[in-house]
């Protein structure tokens, strides 16, 4: 079953705790398992915000270490320029949601000031 969001646009679904679950694994690179955190976490922004030791804590790891695989991430155009170890972002072309709300603490997105860039994947 797909869901379409356009024409031409179709999604699937997928399990948010099998996601936290990949990212737990720690066969994975620790690139790929931020981004499988990230896409259990992003709100209907794409962002995925967390406390300030909250994601070496999760991913039990070094800050420095979070801050690599991010770099890391992008560069692989898995999440967003702006991501950032307090919060990590996927493009809303690859991901939607109805939950977790609409804004960001982090970067500063608020209700009255939101805006959703579609145009760009990255
Ligand atoms: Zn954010």
């Amino acid at each position: 079953m797909s869901i379409a969001f356009g024409p031409g646009v179709k999604f699937g679904s997928f399990n948010f705790a099998e996601m936290r679950r990949f990212a737990a694994d720690t066969d994975n690179p620790m690139w790929l398992r931020i981004w499988f955190l990230a896409m259990a976490d992003a709100n209907q922004l794409g962002h995925a915000e967390y406390g300030s030791t909250e994601l070496p804590e999760i991913l039990n790891t070094t800050p420095a270490t979070v801050r690599k695989a991010i770099r890391e991430a992008k560069a692989r155009e898995l999440i967003r320029p702006e991501s950032k170890s307090r919060c990590v972002v996927v493009s809303t072309l690859l991901r939607k949601t109805s939950q977790n709300g609409s804004t960001c603490t982090t970067h500063g997105i608020h209700p009255a000031a939101r805006r959703i860039d579609l145009s760009t994947p990255f």
